[in-house]
């Protein structure tokens, strides 16, 4: 993809040059077994593309309620106390991630606009190791996510190379779509909070008693496979005035989208696949929601919520 034109968000909180490694231990990264939560997190919360992996309650997703229970190794100041570069960082993996974000920005803006809406761009914070936000302690090896709370992302660019090197999601200069594939899909949280999506989906699921209920993991889906669709909005209409998408981009977001599945997952972690604990949705599903986005290019097509929405 083409981003050398993109105009770059200053909506960033850089705090990667201040890390103290904090998640260096516990074998890192993403091969967790599921549901162990052996981990020790102190928190979680998570709208994030694997959180779930790490044993995340899943009720605990959507409103960024978080389950802080004191210092756990990993604990760092939080954010407010830490030093941080506001602004565009200026090495390219910054660079990437504030010109995705200022590319959303103006897409999301104009979108909203043509609904009468005001849209209200998110902060986003680049971190190392883990950080205190209000959503609790974000840690690397969560991947990215989003804080309905605070309304900001959270990403440790570390999960660009893992995309590649541990998921095999992409290849080359392709991953940077997927990378930017998975930036919007947060950004898609963020849209969903603006639209009030998110609220209604937790009430839905604490009136379905919560928790790990199959009905609740049901609808975490729902709101995720719908964050999947929103990236693929952003990239149509992005491109429309762009034209930055280039041969082997949407065959790699698709390979990233397929790799980050449910069902991917959890063969990967522990072998076998439980539908009913699938909180983001399987890798068909999420190729298939990116896609219908990408195609369409327009937010009412997004509709994974609708009884008819064959998900
Ligand atoms: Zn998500």
């Amino acid at each position: 993809m083409r981003w050398d034109d993109f105009r770059r968000s200053d909506n960033i909180d850089d705090y990667r040059g201040d890390s103290g490694g904090g998640f260096g231990g516990g074998g890192g990264g993403f091969g967790f077994p599921i549901g162990g939560g052996g981990l020790g997190l102190g928190t979680v919360v998570v709208l994030g593309i694997i959180g779930y992996a790490l044993g995340i309650d899943p009720s605990v997703l959507i409103g960024g309620a978080e389950i802080l229970t004191g210092n756990r190794p990993g604990y760092q100041q939080p954010y407010q106390e830490r030093r941080s570069t506001r602004g565009a960082p200026t090495d390219k993996t910054g660079q990437f991630v504030a010109a995705i974000l200022g590319n959303t920005e103006d897409t999301w803006k104009a979108v909203f606009a043509a609904n009468n809406r005001q849209y209200r761009a998110p902060r986003l914070v680049l971190f190392n190791g883990a950080i205190q936000g209000g959503c609790g302690m974000a840690q690397a090896a969560m991947g990215p996510f989003y804080c309905p709370n605070d309304q900001r992302i959270y990403i440790d660019t570390a999960f660009f190379q893992e995309i590649e090197r541990r998921f095999r999601g992409c290849t080359g200069k392709a991953c940077e779509f997927s990378q930017a594939y998975v930036l919007a899909h947060e950004v898609g949280h963020h849209v969903q909070n603006q639209f009030g999506t998110l609220s209604q989906a937790r009430r839905q699921q604490e009136s379905f008693g919560g928790a790990r209920s199959p009905q609740s993991n049901a609808i975490q889906v729902r709101v995720e496979l719908q964050a999947d669709c929103y990236a693929g909005v952003w990239a149509a209409r992005s491109n429309e005035k762009w034209k930055f998408i280039e041969p082997g981009d949407v065959e790699a977001a698709m390979q990233t989208a397929a790799a980050i599945g449910d069902d991917t997952l959890q063969k990967r972690a522990q072998g076998r696949v439980v539908p009913d604990s699938f909180t983001h949705g399987s890798a068909a599903q999420r190729q298939r929601w990116f896609n219908v986005g990408l195609k369409e290019g327009r937010v009412a097509a997004c509709d994974t919520f609708a009884a008819s929405a064959q998900l």
